[in-house]
């Protein structure tokens, strides 16, 4: 073929691939096109993850009449004159292309009216030929509306995920925006259903609690104003307590001047300021606004406008880390009414636990069994560390050995030994010795005795004696919605209960131990990999429950608990690894250790 010049409609489409990947970039792009204009009320609705629609609407400036046609019109923007305004961009756009963009690929309708006219425009587009223009009354603003997205670009509407996956792309957007936003109020809208509303009196924290929940909203610290008032690199928002932490990384939140960016190396700054402050493996909650000099921070990076490059990162790097740390550090005692979940508790008591074993770690007795019972610090925690350790009701367990059919004997008969450092059971097999990780191995039995019990559904639910309310962040609320009828096929019962609040009744009888909040606010979090498949889904939500529930590290066992466990590990059908496809188990065997002592 000869080389020639893609025609317009190709080439936008082209284009139009790199602004627009999924319904969220649809939502990003006006919502921040609603924000550079100044708007105080912006009101979002899709409908089937917003394929279908999607409609933003905003009281801002609006768009005068002569300029409606043109603001579709590739790198058509009001808000850069020269290449030197590029040097300091104060605005969430200034590429020109969102609106060409979006309507290459969809049916779009824009209703807007300018501040200072008296009537307002009516555009209609078709894949970015315009269709139709009027004049029409409307109160000063603009208003958005964009169907079927991608209809002509089969090939990306193959690409998107489930409705689901793309609503929660969406409600991650705007929650954030929400919170950096306070004197906006935001109002989100799926199906019908509102799912987000904020105040946008201008109160930082009411928005925080009306998109995180008043459990974790009212958690977070505020990093003082005062800490970096005099800097030139200004560091406010907020950031959880060292007894709120999460499983992974999606809870921290950077705003650069006003702009949600990614940055991995800011996002290491504020988990290093929790250095030895969280769990192992644990990330802290964080919503991090930085405000520096526009010309310090170059945002045309990337078309999505997602990452920025600072002039001078380490300095920006420091006054985060510094900011954070020292809000975390300085932790006011007590800020709200709020009182750490249970097993927060366990974790801290857990990490001093593990500080008191650190120092004999070079020659770690095990040999007696009652050694360990002897180590628990106080009378009283080691009471619910056992309870803790297997679950309280024998009822329960055996019912779980009822409805597990026997499985063939995958480890030897072993005999237990003992306890090592808290963290291992040590036992003897007919073919040497057999370290056993006390989490990994409870997390299989718990695994496989919930689902088995689930698919055949007789999973022993026990009622809570008083139902928990549990509210979580809007964008999980939504996931954990759609997952209630699954997890009420594992025996957990929870009932919507309002917007991000849920209502648990009962929870499956090896599961009392856990705090519902906890469990729902894992089960959401672990909804980030979910599977359309029902029982992939199921096996998913099993995995994450049983990690909370399982016994832990540090946890001392009795040697009737660590019988127990080991003869429940026999039975499972894959005792040698976890659910998450760790081992459970070391095997050293004699022959092995007669070598290490000369005897071989
Ligand atoms: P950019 O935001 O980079 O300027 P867009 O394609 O997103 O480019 O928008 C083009 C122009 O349309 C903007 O510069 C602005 O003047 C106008 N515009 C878009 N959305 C709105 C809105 N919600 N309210 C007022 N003006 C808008
Ligand atoms: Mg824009």
């Amino acid at each position: 073929m000869p080389i020639r010049l893609l025609p317009e409609t190709v080439a936008s489409r082209i284009a139009a691939g790199e602004v627009v990947e999924r319904p969220a970039s649809v939502v990003k792009e006006l919502v921040e096109n609603s924000l550079d204009a100044g708007s105080t009320r912006v009101h979002v609705e899709t409908r089937d993850g917003g394929t279908r629609l999607i409609r933003v609407r905003d009281n801002g400036n609006g768009i005068p009449a002569a300029e409606v046609a043109l603001a579709f019109r590739r790198h058509a923007t009001s808000k850069l004159e020269s290449a030197d305004d590029l040097e300091h961009i104060a605005t969430l756009g200034f590429r020109g292309e969102a609106l060409a963009s979006i309507a290459a690929v969809s049916r779009t309708t824009c209703i807007t009216r300018h501040i200072e006219e008296a009537v307002g425009t009516r555009l209609h587009l078709k894949g970015g030929e315009i269709a139709g223009q009027s004049s029409v009354g409307r109160p000063p603003g603009t208003e958005l509306i964009i169907e079927d997205l991608f209809y002509n670009v089969p090939a990306r509407r193959k690409f998107l995920r489930t409705e689901r996956t793309e609503r929660r792309h969406i409600d991650g957007f705007i929650t954030r925006y929400a919170v950096a936003y306070p004197e906006t109020a935001f109002a989100v809208v799926h199906d019908g259903r509102e799912i987000l509303a904020t105040p946008g009196n201008g109160d930082a924290r009411a928005a925080l609690l009306s998109v995180y929940g008043t459990d974790l909203g009212a958690a977070l610290l505020e990093i003082p104003p005062e800490l970096t008032e005099e800097q030139p690199i200004r560091v406010s928002g907020f950031v959880g307590p060292t007894t709120v932490h999460r499983a992974n990384r999606g809870y921290i939140t950077l705003f650069i001047n006003g702009r949600w960016i990614e940055d991995l190396r800011l996002t290491y700054a504020i988990i290093q300021a929790y250095h030895t402050l969280l769990p192992k493996d644990r990330y802290p909650v964080a919503f991090v606004m930085v405000d520096l000099p526009a010309d310090e921070v170059d945002v045309n990076v990337h078309p999505t406008k997602s990452e920025v490059r600072f002039r001078d990162g380490d300095a920006v790097f420091r006054a985060v880390q510094r900011a954070t740390r020292a809000t975390v550090i300085g932790e006011a005692p007590v800020t709200t009414t709020w009182t750490p979940p249970r097993a927060d508790d366990d974790d801290a008591a857990r990490r001093a636990r593990l500080a008191a074993l650190q120092p004999s770690q070079g020659h770690i007795r095990f040999d007696d069994t009652h050694v360990g019972r002897e180590a628990v610090p106080p009378a009283a925690s080691a009471s619910d560390v056992g309870r803790e350790a297997v679950p309280p009701a024998a009822s329960a367990s055996d019912v779980g050995r009822e409805a597990v059919p026997p499985s063939p004997a995958h480890l030897p008969p072993l005999r237990v030994v003992g306890q090592l450092a808290a963290m291992f059971i040590i036992a003897e097999g007919p073919d040497g010795l057999y370290l056993i990780d006390q989490h990994a191995a409870h997390e299989r039995v718990l695994y496989e005795r919930l689902l088995s019990q689930a698919i055949q559904g007789q999973v022993p639910r026990q009622p809570l004696l008083e139902p928990a309310v549990v509210s979580l962040p809007a964008d999980e609320a939504g996931q954990l919605g759609e997952l209630l009828p699954t997890l009420a096929e594992l025996g957990i019962d929870v009932e919507d209960f309002g917007p991000g609040t849920f209502l648990v009744r009962a929870l499956p009888a090896p599961l009392q131990h856990i705090a519902p909040a906890d469990l729902l606010a894992d089960i959401a979090g672990a909804a980030e990999e979910t599977s359309p498949v029902r029982r992939e889904l199921e096996a998913q939500v099993v995995r994450t429950i049983c990690k909370r529930a399982a016994v832990k590290a540090g946890q001392i066992l009795a040697p009737e608990e660590q019988d127990r466990l080991i003869k429940d590990l026999e039975r499972t059908e894959n005792p040698r690894t976890c659910p998450h496809g760790r081992p459970t188990i070391v095997q050293i065997s004699t022959e092995a250790l007669a070598r290490q002592f000369g005897r071989g």
